[in-house]
C-alpha cells in the first residue's frame, strides 16, 4: 500500500497558498517543464525530496491546528501533487476526518488530478494558456484535460481558484485575453455557487538563481509583463463578469 509522500519544502505560508494561515507542504516531482519554473529543485522526485510516511504528516498537521488560524489548515503544492494522488488522497480524507480544512495547489494536467477534486475544501489550479498546441510545445502540459479537471471541479459548486501566470511572448494579447474569458464564461454556466475565482500572477524570475545552483540553465527571457498587458487580460475577464482575486 502507498503510505508515504516525497516532500522537498514545507512551512507555513499566510493566504497564498488558500485561504488563512497554512502549513504548505511542496510534493516533489513534476509532469510539466515549465522553463521558468520557480521550484527546480522540486521538478523531479528522485532530487532534493525527503520521504514521510502518511502517519509522520499526519501527526505534524495535528500538532499544528492551533496555527490555522483565519480559516487556514494545510495545503498540498509541488512539483504536481497528482503524481502522488494516491497516497495523498488517503491522507487527505484522514485529515477531513480530524476536521482540518484541506487545499490542493495543481497544474491540473493529469488524470489522477480527478482522485484529489472532490476530497478538498479548496482548490487552486494553473490555467497557463488557452493555447493546445503552444502549451504543450512550451511546458508539456494538456490542455484539454487542465479543462475537464478543472470542470469536474465546477461542477461540484466547490470553491475554486484559477490563476493565470501572465507570461510576455507566451499568454499576453487580445486574442488570449478573450479565450481565457471564454474558458471562464463556460465555468460560470456550469456552476451553481458561483465561487470561481481568477487570479493573475504576473511572470517573475524568484527562481532563477536556484537554477545555477542546481547547474541548469533558465532559459526563458523576456517573459516580464507591462502594465498593459496585465490591464488587458483584467479589464477582459472583468467585462465578462469574471471574479478577480488578489492573495
Ligand atoms: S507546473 Fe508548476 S511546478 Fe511544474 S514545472 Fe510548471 S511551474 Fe514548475
Amino acid at each position: 500500500m502507498d503510505d508515504s509522500l516525497f516532500v522537498f519544502q514545507k512551512g507555513f505560508n499566510f493566504s497564498q497558498d488558500g485561504p488563512g494561515n497554512r502549513l504548505v507542504y511542496h510534493l516533489s516531482g513534476c509532469n510539466m517543464i515549465c522553463p521558468w519554473c520557480s521550484n527546480p529543485e522540486g521538478m523531479k522526485k528522485e532530487d532534493y525530496s525527503q520521504k514521510y510516511s502518511l502517519s509522520e504528516i499526519f501527526d505534524e498537521i495535528i500538532s499544528c491546528k492551533m496555527m490555522f488560524f483565519d480559516n487556514g489548515g494545510v495545503t498540498f503544492t509541488g512539483g504536481e501533487v497528482s503524481l502522488q494522488a494516491t497516497a495523498l488522497s488517503r491522507l487527505i480524507k484522514n485529515l477531513k476526518d480530524a476536521g482540518i480544512h484541506t487545499c490542493i495547489e495543481t497544474n491540473a494536467s493529469l488524470k489522477d488530478t480527478e482522485k484529489l477534486i472532490p476530497l478538498v475544501d479548496y482548490m487552486i489550479a494553473d490555467f497557463k494558456s488557452p493555447d493546445k498546441e503552444l502549451l504543450k510545445a512550451v511546458t508539456g502540459g494538456n490542455l484539454e484535460i487542465i479543462k475537464q479537471n478543472i470542470i469536474k471541479r465546477v461542477e461540484l459548486n466547490k470553491p475554486l481558484l484559477i490563476r493565470i501566470p501572465l507570461i510576455n511572448n507566451f499568454n499576453t494579447g487580445q486574442k488570449n485575453a478573450e479565450l481565457f474569458s471564454e474558458f471562464f464564461r463556460t465555468l460560470y454556466k456550469k456552476s451553481e455557487s458561483k465561487e470561481i475565482y481568477a487570479e493573475i500572477l504576473t511572470y517573475h524570475e524568484f527562481g532563477k538563481d536556484k537554477y545555477k545552483n542546481l547547474n541548469l540553465s533558465y532559459s526563458f527571457n523576456d517573459g516580464f509583463v507591462s502594465s498593459e498587458q496585465v490591464n488587458l487580460l483584467k479589464s477582459e475577464l472583468l467585462k465578462n463578469d469574471v471574479k478577480i482575486i488578489k492573495t
